[in-house]
């Protein structure tokens, strides 16, 4: 199955050290020091309280939370939200997988795409899941 090519991510300083996870196989999220709660996209204050927050590697396993597959596109994809087990909900893109079998609700984990920058190089890949463990 080839999946769609994806665009690389232009990171900024908050999401930089993120990317660099991603290339070097860690799923990253934000963890807030002061109440404990995840968020996403990773923000250096917390979206809950405006504590400070830390880094932690997210275990990449996820539930489908709700999805849509873009059938009209020349090459069809799966856009979702996924709850992470960490407790946050990202949006992402659902890859290696037959459409027609994906359920609200189901088991995801991390399956990274990689990504081109507009020179061809290699970008860091992005966070997109599979259905099962
Ligand atoms: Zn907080």
């Amino acid at each position: 199955m080839t999946d769609r090519p994806i665009p690389a991510p232009t990171p900024t300083p908050e999401t930089e050290t993120f990317w660099q996870g991603m290339r070097d196989g860690k799923f990253l999220i934000r963890r807030c020091i002061g109440c404990g709660r995840t968020h996403w996209y990773p923000r250096a204050l917390c979206p809950f309280c405006f504590g400070e927050t830390e880094w932690i590697a997210a275990s990449g396993a996820g539930v489908i939370y709700s999805f849509s597959v873009m059938r009209r596109a020349p090459e069809p994809y799966a856009i979702a939200y996924v709850t992470l087990a960490e407790g946050p909900t990202m949006l992402t893109n659902l890859v290696g997988c037959d459409f027609d079998a994906l359920r609200i609700g189901q088991d995801v984990r991390l399956s990274p795409t990689p990504t081109k920058d507009g020179a061809g190089k290699d970008g860091p890949p992005v966070p997109t899941f599979t259905p099962g463990y």
